[in-house]
């Protein structure tokens, strides 16, 4: 029992006294009394577009103090945060600012995602996320070979504000990120490291064999050798040369066709010469002074 409600819940209940002392001056009229109650905040939370990977988390599991021990220090303004979740009455009654109720709110969700994530490692909540496996609520594996598997919710951390959440593919093992932008927000902590896996060793018959295909790069058909790799690395040198080699002989055929056209002039040079500059030229024909002996020598 003592859990919750010592520290720094004490702590944050005082900040949020000052905020609602600051109500004192705004009108009162306005209570919730033209808002009928429709379903549970837990519900409707869960309802909210973004929030589909959610599984309504038992209010008599959040009841329970122990099951929430330590979260406390955790979120601010815990104990109306937790009125909230819980749709208490005593919260109904209060009326607190704009920026109180936003403060609130917010304080809310972390809670709620932070039991979310204790739930879902009991039978009840494993059973929960179950059902919205089996509706492929988690969205399927974006590889193609996993043939539309089913994914399931997964942190990188169990620590809030670390990472996003990510889809964890029981076929081929690997984490995505999720399509929708608004899954892409959500805190991975509220998941944590733990539930993609429990549920597999807890449901090993919805464990799904390992991918038989795998994607096959191949080039014009044929299969890549992986030595082919290593060859293209060592290429750059060999292909700079040959490269040379064929500019020269090209120069050498454009020099044979210049002085076979030289009767015309200059004027019909740069069609011949292309789009070597000058310059480069001059020092290719150096180059192809220097390298021709050897090149005999060679052959
Ligand atoms: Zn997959």
């Amino acid at each position: 029992m003592a859990g919750p409600h010592d520290g720094s819940a004490a702590m944050s209940e005082d900040k949020a006294d000052e905020l609602l002392s600051d109500s004192g001056s705004e009108d009162s009229g306005d209570q919730d009394g033209s808002e009928e109650e429709v379903g549970s905040w837990i519900t409707w939370f869960c309802s909210l577009k973004g929030n589909e990977f959610f599984c309504e988390v038992g209010e008599d599991y959040i009841q329970d103090d122990f099951n929430l021990s330590g979260l406390s220090s955790q979120v601010p303004y815990y104990d109306y945060a937790l009125d909230l979740i819980l749709d208490s009455e005593s919260l109904q009654n209060e009326v607190l600012t704009e920026q109180a109720q936003e403060f609130v709110e917010e304080a809310a969700e972390i809670l709620y995602g932070l039991i979310h994530a204790r739930y879902i490692l009991t039978s009840r909540g494993l059973s929960a996320m179950m059902d919205k496996f089996k509706n492929c609520d988690f969205g399927r594996c974006p590889r193609v070979f996993c043939n539309g598997q089913a994914c399931l919710p997964v942190g990188l951390s169990d620590i809030p504000r670390q990472s996003t959440v990510k889809l964890f593919c029981p076929k081929c093992e690997d984490v995505y990120y999720p399509r929708s932008k608004y899954h892409g927000n959500l805190d991975g902590a509220y998941f944590g490291t733990t539930f993609a896996h429990l549920f597999q060793l807890t449901y090993p018959q919805h464990r799904p064999p390992k991918p038989a295909e795998r994607y096959v790069p191949k080039v014009f058909g044929f299969k890549i050798h992986p030595s082919a790799y290593e060859q293209q690395a060592a290429a750059p040198k060999r292909s700079t040369q040959a490269a040379q080699q064929q500019q020269q002989q090209q120069q050498q055929q454009q020099q044979q066709g210049e002085s076979s056209r030289q009767p015309i002039g200059n004027g019909a040079a740069p069609s011949a010469a292309g789009d070597e500059p000058p310059p480069v030229q001059a020092q290719a024909q150096q180059q192809q002074q220097q390298q021709r002996p050897e090149g005999t020598k060679a052959l």
